[in-house]
């Protein structure tokens, strides 16, 4: 069985099929979850990852992602890049094309293009009009998940499961909009917003960087599971853990979801509706979780 999660209502669903569809073609898990990041990053819908996304307070779109390969504990990121997509691949390429774990900014940028990725333009229509309506003042949210009823969260991370028991986590996101620019979250962050050992499991989060960040909540919620605990057990420890020491988790939601070698999965939040995807293969549900209490 091969099993894929992803993160919130919009593009996880396009995250898994897209996966899915790589998987029936014979994609390794690596490249199962970099295709369904990339088709996330290269769709200007979604407004929290890749092209089109809601850029920093200078109106420029920068750009996050991370890899993390369960097997070897190998891992590859990069932050704060701009005009260049998918940022995932250029995650994996300093994974497997470097001795480093993550490149940043305009170095990044380099590396990317001397790999032969195509500078461009990120910011669409869609992206500017927020912009324009940001600085007259009317941007009607902070944090891309702060939502009306329309515009959720589209930071997208996902883990993958080949049984028997090897894990790949992985995220792209453009971070927080109108941050301070050169702020970088949790996502690129391995342990923070991703995290995969076969030994035990893999985790990811997605929410309010900073104290996901603070939190080390991925790597925190694989060593519950390594100490016996069920993945949902797992996330709601390092949820709970964050309401109790963290007084700013609450002020937008910080969400852990996890799975374990053996495919049982869990997810919490600190606070609103999470939505995660599931593929087991081929097989796509979503299941919602609520806001915990500590
Ligand atoms: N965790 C991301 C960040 O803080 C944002 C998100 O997941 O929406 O950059």
């Amino acid at each position: 069985m091969t099993t894929f999660l992803a993160t919130w209502r919009e593009p996880g669903k396009t995250a898994v099929e897209t996966a899915w569809s790589e998987r029936l073609k014979g994609g390794d898990l690596k490249t199962c979850l970099e295709m369904g990041l990339a088709a996330c990053e290269l769709d200007p819908a979604f407004l929290a990852i890749g092209l089109g996304a809601l850029p920093n307070a200078e109106g420029e779109i920068e750009l996050d992602a991370s890899i993390m390969d369960g097997a070897d504990l190998s891992a590859g990121a990069v932050c704060s890049v701009q005009n260049i997509v998918p940022v995932i691949s250029v995650a994996r390429k300093v994974m497997e094309e470097t001795p480093h774990v993550m490149l940043a900014g305009e170095q990044a940028k380099r590396f990317a293009i001397s790999k032969g990725f195509e500078p461009r333009n990120l910011m669409t229509p869609e992206s500017i009009k927020w912009l324009d309506e940001w600085k007259a003042g009317n941007a009607p949210y902070k944090y891309v998940h702060v939502t009306d009823d329309h515009i959720h969260g589209d930071t997208v991370t996902m883990i993958g499961l080949e049984e028997p028991g090897h894990l790949v986590a992985a995220s792209s996101t453009s971070g927080i909009a109108w941050k301070v620019p050169g702020r970088v979250g949790d996502s690129p962050i391995i342990g923070a917003g991703i995290y995969a050992d076969d030994e035990v499991g893999a985790a990811g989060a997605t929410g309010l960087g900073e104290e996901l960040w603070k939190a080390c909540a991925s790597f925190r919620t694989v060593e519950c599971m390594r100490r016996g605990m069920t993945p949902q057990e797992a996330c709601e420890d390092t949820i709970r853990h964050m309401l109790r020491r963290q007084s700013h988790s609450t002020e937008h939601a910080c969400v852990v979801f996890a799975m374990n070698k053996e495919g049982a999965y869990g997810a919490a939040t600190t606070d609103g509706v999470f939505h995660l995807w599931i593929c087991q293969d081929g097989a796509i549900t979503v299941e919602e979780f609520t806001g915990l209490t500590a």
